[in-house]
């Protein structure tokens, strides 16, 4: 077993239809690229439980159905739970977001618990929010983060919690022009992308977290700040 940093990816046979693994594969190259060895730990819904003594946690999107399974199975051993109380960071996307949560209504009208590592609550909107979205991320250094959306849910972040950033283009959350919601080490967000591939200042700041340590600044590809440049163009954002 390697001795690096251990990133789970829960649940990706239940939530992770968006590619949302990707974003697994994305922190173990940048924390290669610095020369910290690391081991992605799958945790499927064959699993007994998810183990608490991972580093990194990633629970990604999916359908409806598939996340009253994914919380039952959450629910029945509390590895996810404890190592976030712990202070293991944990990077919820869309319906990772709204399992994360403390409740979450379906486009069936049922009303579910969710793990509430996070103070959020969602309800069905009226139509699906569907498309690219941008946002001024809230995080201190954040700067702008963009990615694709494709949600029913519609969100309200609590006062224990904040949002990840105010949207510029698109709808994320749909209440207050806010997008995802922040809480300690736990980040949760309608941004699929996958997200971190798309916005690695975000990934390097919850690496940050999980080392405990300053990561040394890495060299900017100039295709992808000339593609975020392109994603933030007021053309772009205007359409
Ligand atoms: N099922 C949820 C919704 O439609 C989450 C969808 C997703 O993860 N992309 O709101």
């Amino acid at each position: 077993m390697s001795d690096g940093l251990r990133i789970a990816v829960v649940l990706p046979d239940l939530l992770g239809t968006y590619g949302d693994r990707g974003n697994a594969l994305v922190l173990e190259r940048r924390l290669r690229w610095r020369g910290v060895d690391s081991e992605i730990v799958t945790v499927d819904s064959s699993a007994a439980a998810v183990p608490d003594s991972c580093d990194f946690y990633l629970i990604g999107g999916g359908e409806d159905v598939a996340q009253q399974s994914a919380v039952r199975f959450l629910q029945r051993g509390p590895g996810l739970q404890r190592a976030a109380a712990g202070g293991a960071p944990v990077l919820g996307i869309c319906g990772g977001l709204q399992v994360l949560g403390t409740s979450f209504v379906l486009g069936d009208g049922s009303r579910h618990e969710g793990l509430g590592l996070i103070d959020v609550s969602t309800e069905p909107g009226t139509g699906r929010a569907i498309g690219e979205i941008t946002t001024d991320g809230l995080l201190g250094g954040l700067g702008a983060l963009t990615g694709f959306e494709n949600h029913l849910g519609r969100t309200r972040v609590g006062p224990d919690s904040q949002a990840l950033g105010r949207v510029v283009r698109g709808i994320g959350n749909g209440h207050e022009q806010l997008e995802g919601a922040v809480c300690g080490h736990v980040v949760c967000t309608y941004l699929h992308g996958p997200v971190l591939a798309r916005n690695p200042a975000l990934a390097d700041v919850m690496l940050e977290w999980a080392l405990g340590a300053p990561l040394q600044q890495l060299p900017e590809f100039p295709e992808l700040t000339a593609l975020r440049a392109e994603r933030m163009s007021p053309a772009r954002v205007r359409k």
